[in-house]
Order: C-alpha cells, then sequence, then structure tokens
C-alpha cells in the first residue's frame, strides 16, 4: 500500500536537550528510540532527586498522558501515589458537581518531607528509559548561552565549561526560564524566540490523614472555583486544586488573579471562601496543619511554582542549527495539565526533528495550544462571574446538574474539558456558541 512520508528536509542527526525533566525526558526518549544521538543536559540530576522535599507541582496527571508515558516505555505505576475517578467541584455558588473522568496523581521529586517512604519521581522514570537507549546519554551542567544563529551547528555553552557542546539541534525544555530565552538564546537575524507570560502559584502538601481522605475525598480530587470578581479585595484566589495522595498527605495548588504568594495562601486558608466551600471537618484539619512544617513545599520563590498563562508565540527555529523550545519552556496549556501538555509537545517535537518536517507540529501545535488562547481562558474565568451574577443562568446550571440527561449532554463535557485540558479553551465551545456567550456576556 502506498503510505505517504514527509519528506526529509534536514538530516538531524545529533541534538542537545537542555533540560531533564518531562518534557526533556520524552524528547530524549523518542529521539532515542530513532537511534538520534542525544546529550540530555541538568542543571540538577533528576536521577538523583536532588530537589529536597520540593514537588513543585500537584503530580496530577490524566489518564491519557500516563497511558502515553506507559506507551514509551516509562513505569507510571511506580511513581503513582493515588488512581482518582475524578474531580468532585464547588462551584462559586457553594454547589458541589462531580465530574468523573480517570487521572492519577504521581510523584515528583523528592515526595513530601514527612514522607519517608519515598519512591522514584516520574521525572526519574522518565529520564532512566531515556537512558536504556545507547545513543542517549546525560550531562550534570547548567547551560549559561545558546547560539543557534549560525544555519550550521547549534552551540551550547554550559557553566564553567570554555568550549561550547555542538549538535545540529538544540531542544529547549528548561521549564520556566524565561531569562535563557529572552537574553542568552542566540537567533539568526530576523527569527525570533519568545518566553511565555507566567505568574506564580503556591503548593503545598498538608498531612491531613487517611481518615479524612477517605471521609471527604474517597477516589476523588476536588476543586473550588472562586468568583472572577476584579473587585474582589479580600481574595486574589481564583481556583484551587486539592489533590489527595497516599500516606494521608494533601496537596493543595492555589491560583490566582495575578499571582499568588505565600501570604495570600495563608489568608485564602482563613478567609470564608475555604469554609463555605469545604467540609467543616476538612477546613479545620486544613487550618490546624502547619503548613511551612508539615507542607512539602517550603514556599520559596523558585521557578517550580511558575505557571504560563500565555503560551509564546516565537517557539522555533526551524532547520540545521536550529531549535525548539517544548514543555513549560513553549506551548503549554494554560494554568493546568503542563505534565500532559509536556508530554504532547515533546513527542512531537522529537518526531518532527526525527522527519526534519517541522510543518505539521506547527500545524499540529496551532490546533492544541492556539496562540490566542489566552483570550478565551480569560473569557472563561469570566464567564464563570457572568453566571454568579445572572439568577436565570444559575438556575438553568443548577437545574441541569440535577436532571442526568441534561448535566449528562449539557454540562459534563465542557465541565471536563475545562478541567482536564484534553481540548484548547478556544475549542472546549463549539466557536459558534463561545462567541455569542462572549458576546452577549460582554466579553
Ligand atoms: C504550583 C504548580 C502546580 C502544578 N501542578 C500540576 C499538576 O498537578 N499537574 C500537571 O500536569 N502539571 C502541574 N504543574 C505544571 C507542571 O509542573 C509543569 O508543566 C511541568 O513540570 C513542565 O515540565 P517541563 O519538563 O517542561 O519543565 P520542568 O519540569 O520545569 O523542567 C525543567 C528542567 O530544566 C532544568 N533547567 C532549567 N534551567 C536550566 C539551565 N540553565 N541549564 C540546565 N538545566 C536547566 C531544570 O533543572 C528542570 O529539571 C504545576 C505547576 C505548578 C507551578
Amino acid at each position: 500500500m502506498w503510505r505517504f512520508r514527509p519528506e526529509r528536509k534536514f538530516h538531524l542527526n545529533n541534538v542537545i536537550v537542555g533540560g531533564g525533566n518531562v518534557a526533556g525526558g520524552v524528547a530524549s526518549i523518542v529521539l532515542g528510540k530513532a537511534a538520534l544521538s542525544v546529550l540530555c543536559v541538568d542543571k540538577i540530576d533528576p536521577l538523583e532527586e536532588q530537589i529536597p522535599s520540593c514537588n513543585g507541582c500537584g503530580g496530577l496527571i490524566q489518564e491519557r498522558t500516563a497511558q502515553t508515558l506507559e506507551k514509551l516505555g516509562v513505569p507510571v505505576e511506580k511513581a503513582t501515589r493515588r488512581k482518582l475517578d475524578g474531580f468532585i467541584v464547588t462551584l462559586p455558588t457553594g454547589e458541589e458537581m462531580v465530574v468523573k473522568t480517570p487521572m492519577r496523581s504521581v510523584y515528583r521529586g523528592h515526595g513530601p518531607l514527612h514522607d519517608k517512604n519515598k519512591k522514584p519521581g516520574l521525572d526519574a522514570l522518565i529520564l532512566q528509559t531515556a537512558l536504556k537507549y545507547p545513543t542517549v546519554s546525560y550531562h550534570k551542567g547548567k547551560i549559561v548561552d545558546v547560539d543557534l544563529s549560525s544555519g550550521k551547528e547549534a552551540l551550547v555553552y554550559l557553566d564553567k565549561m570554555h568550549e561550547p557542546l555542538k549538535s545540529d539541534f538544540f531542544v529547549g525544555a528548561f521549564g520556566h526560564n524565561s531569562e535563557l530565552v529572552e537574553k542568552h538564546i542566540k537567533v539568526p537575524d530576523g527569527q525570533k524566540l519568545d518566553a511565555p507570560k507566567t505568574q506564580k502559584s503556591t503548593v503545598m502538601e498538608i498531612a491531613v490523614g487517611d481518615d479524612i481522605l477517605k471521609k471527604h475525598f474517597g477516589s476523588y480530587a476536588r476543586v473550588l472555583v472562586l468568583p472572577y470578581d476584579k473587585t474582589k479585595k479580600d481574595s486574589n484566589v481564583l481556583f484551587v486544586a486539592l489533590i489527595p495522595k497516599d500516606n494521608g498527605s494533601l496537596t493543595m495548588i492555589v491560583m490566582g488573579d495575578g499571582d499568588v504568594t505565600p501570604e495570600d495562601t495563608h489568608k485564602f486558608i482563613s478567609s470564608p471562601y475555604l469554609a463555605d466551600a469545604l467540609p467543616n471537618e476538612l477546613v479545620n484539619k486544613i487550618r490546624n496543619t502547619s503548613l511551612v512544617k508539615d507542607g512539602g513545599c517550603k514556599l520559596c520563590s523558585c521557578s517550580r511554582n511558575t505557571i504560563t498563562v500565555a503560551s509564546p508565540e516565537h517557539y522555533l527555529i526551524s532547520g540545521m542549527g536550529g531549535g525548539i523550545m517544548i514543555g513549560d519552556t513553549g506551548l503549554t496549556r494554560l494554568y493546568k495539565d503542563g505534565i500532559g501538555a509536556a508530554v504532547t509537545t515533546a513527542e512531537a517535537a522529537a518526531k518532527a526533528i526525527i522527519t526534519g518536517d517541522f510543518t505539521h507540529y506547527q500545524r499540529l501545535m496551532e490546533k492544541e495550544f492556539p496562540p490566542d488562547d489566552h483570550i478565551y481562558a480569560d473569557g472563561f474565568l469570566r464567564l464563570n462571574d457572568a453566571i454568579i451574577a445572572n439568577s436565570y443562568l444559575r438556575n438553568l446550571l443548577l437545574a441541569g446538574k440535577g436532571i442526568p440527561g441534561v448535566s449528562h449532554l449539557l454540562i459534563d463535557p465542557f465541565m471536563r474539558h475545562f478541567l482536564t485540558g484534553d481540548v484548547a479553551y478556544k475549542n472546549i465551545f463549539p466557536h459558534k456558541l463561545s462567541e455569542m456567550l462572549f458576546q452577549i456576556f460582554g466579553i
């Protein structure tokens, strides 16, 4: 049978991958499988899991991401902390709604401080899988400059090394290191790379105990959606995800309208918003557990607490000596599913490097991570308040929730898309419906 084979425009045989977490690790696996020569460089050795007690991430992954990783040979089970059946969402009106979707929480980094039974993190397992391929190797080092301007080879300069490393192509998988993209990557004249727009969130791990988790979570994670009211003075918090893990611990991720500092999180914990949204017993437990002492994250200001709120427009210098930015350095899902997006972009980018054809990659990315998706994400946040303010719409939503047929058809699929990041914000509603809603509510 005739099969279409994309033209191999460039023969990129050896690649330097900057960053060895999810995105860098997945790219290394796919490139290694195709027998390309890969050097993965990271300033921290993910295999040693040196980040003391810091998770910096909720570690929540959708089952589709776990399956993709398993197909690539990563033993995700080893890093799995708890399998989950979906979300219990507390709406801004105080109502609860259950959204079913298979997912799991996984270890990243070292796991929580109080957990003596440490397991390998997901990132370590991914990199270990990549290193099974004979053409893949790892080097511990800090990338300080990258030169992609020659059109012949990519030059990668490491801290304390005089001579640059040379390769046919560079993969930028170094997370939210905007400074490196903006100031230290030299590109050919007339071309551009830019960094994502980001904001700070906080994450903390709280030892609430197994009984509390069993009683108030069961096999679900919880999401609290707060009003997106710009006039709200007492809290800038918009979304809170509570992810149950093993050993009675709970990860709390707090995202807001702008940066969320540890102080904002402490304020939120003692605010009426938390008390209104969760059962009393759970609220008391969260309030009375010493967060900094028991939390997995020391609430430092490291880039691990950074999330993307708008993806970069320019993320590729194609061709010999060029480079591509993936994972959090490139296109990602805004506010959520960063691990899933890192896996998607890394796998697709590696395939583009293997074929030497980036046109298909760009088309795919345009659909998966549209460059104007932040406008739609913002529209959804504001729609949230419009619905709270409009009693007719609110009643419709809440009435629909109680009627299985209506809820099943009209609400659940959209809520699932919104929470899981399986499609872009732009594609959650049929395009015409989004436009109509945004017009009606002046968004
Ligand atoms: C508070 C919070 C909670 C989150 N919760 C979730 C969640 O529950 N589920 C989910 O899917 N996503 C979550 N995310 C997002 C997720 O953590 C990221 O999207 C994901 O880690 C991106 O992977 P990456 O490989 O692109 O980047 P990273 O994981 O950031 O890895 C980048 C790597 O590059 C290395 N590096 C950086 N600079 C250099 C340099 N100069 N030289 C060499 N190496 C360098 C770093 O050491 C690091 O190992 C969360 C994020 C935050 C901030």
